[in-house]
């Protein structure tokens, strides 16, 4: 299977960063979106992180225009028909994604892959709701794409092997790595880190620390690069949420119960960095705790 032709649907944080490491690597890509803002937040998005990467000398100056050239955006489904795969990045909602793969299928000839970044939904159900479960794969890039070197890939039951080869193949031409993991709730990399944040999160509700003390304690105490509420602001709310109640009802344990102040958060809209507000307020020079 020779893939050349890539397809991203959703322009947010995942699908523009798909889209550059895609675009870098030498595909030719189609950024789809129904938000015309969002398609053009994530030209520049794009543009302005292939250029730090050129400024850092981590790609050459001349790949910046090349990779560039090779990305163009669309608010029409019907320009997917002539893609070798198409990855699907839109919000983490079921339904959704669903509605996504009815309209996208019909356009689409037998041959080509589809592909989920989905973070926490089961690939086989969502192969399922597709005419081609066997050509329909789980390929969960971190966030921020252009930097972060895993790639999850996930089988669903009927996932054959060429598309298991082609996309082991497509991590490796993107400079990536691959862990392989089972078609579980949230996988491997989620499973672990959502329920340390939504932990933080109950910390934070219980009162046992602030905003600041709880960062703080995880980046001095545990050594990590980001306390677990900013990454959560920088993950986004609604998706941390959205992953909380799938291994909540996937697995059927209370330890996986959402905070309740994970919830209201999202109910105010405030999603984290992408909407300006969320364990920090950044609407000002410098993030600010909301609590
Ligand atoms: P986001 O909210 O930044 O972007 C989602 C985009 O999907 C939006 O631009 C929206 O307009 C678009 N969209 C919604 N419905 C659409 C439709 N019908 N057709 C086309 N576009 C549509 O979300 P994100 O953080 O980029 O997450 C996208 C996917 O990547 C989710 O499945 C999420 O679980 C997964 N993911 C997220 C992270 C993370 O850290 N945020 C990491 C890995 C994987």
């Amino acid at each position: 299977m020779s893939i050349e032709r890539v397809g991203v649907i959703g322009a947010g944080q995942m699908g523009n960063g798909i889209a550059h490491v895609c675009a870098l690597a030498g595909y030719d890509v189609i950024l789809e979106d129904l938000n015309a803002d969002a398609l053009k937040r994530a030209r520049t998005t794009i543009e302005n992180n292939l250029n730090r990467q050129a400024a850092r000398n981590i790609i050459a100056a001349d790949s910046v225009p090349a990779a560039l050239a090779r990305i163009r955006t669309s608010q029409n489904l019907d320009d997917m028909a002539d893609r070798d795969i198409v990855i699907e990045a839109a919000t983490e909602e079921e339904a959704v994604k669903r509605r996504i793969y009815q309209d996208l299928c019909p356009r689409l000839p037998g041959t080509t892959m589809l592909a989920t970044n989905t973070s926490s939904i089961s690939v086989t159900r969502l192969a399922a709701s597709t005419d081609r479960p066997e050509k329909f794969i789980g390929l969960h890039f971190m966030n921020p794409a252009p930097v972060m070197q895993l790639v999850e890939v996930i089988r669903g039951i009927a996932t054959d092997d060429a598309t298991y080869q082609a996309a082991l193949e497509i991590v490796k031409r993107v400079g990536k790595t691959a862990a392989y993991a089972e078609d579980f709730p949230a996988f491997i990399v989620n499973r672990i880190l959502m329920p340390m944040i939504n932990e933080a999160v109950y910390t934070l509700y219980e009162g046992v620390g602030n905003v600041d003390a709880i960062d703080t304690a995880m980046r001095l105490g545990a050594n990590h690069r980001m306390g677990p509420l900013q990454l959560a602001d920088f993950i986004g709310l609604d998706t941390c949420l959205s992953v909380m109640q799938v291994l909540y009802e996937g697995l059927a344990d209370s330890k996986y119960r959402p905070c309740p102040l994970l919830v209201k958060y999202v109910e105010a809209g405030w999603l984290g960095q992408k909407t300006g507000r969320g364990f920090y307020d950044y609407r000002g020079e410098h993030p600010v705790p909301t609590r």
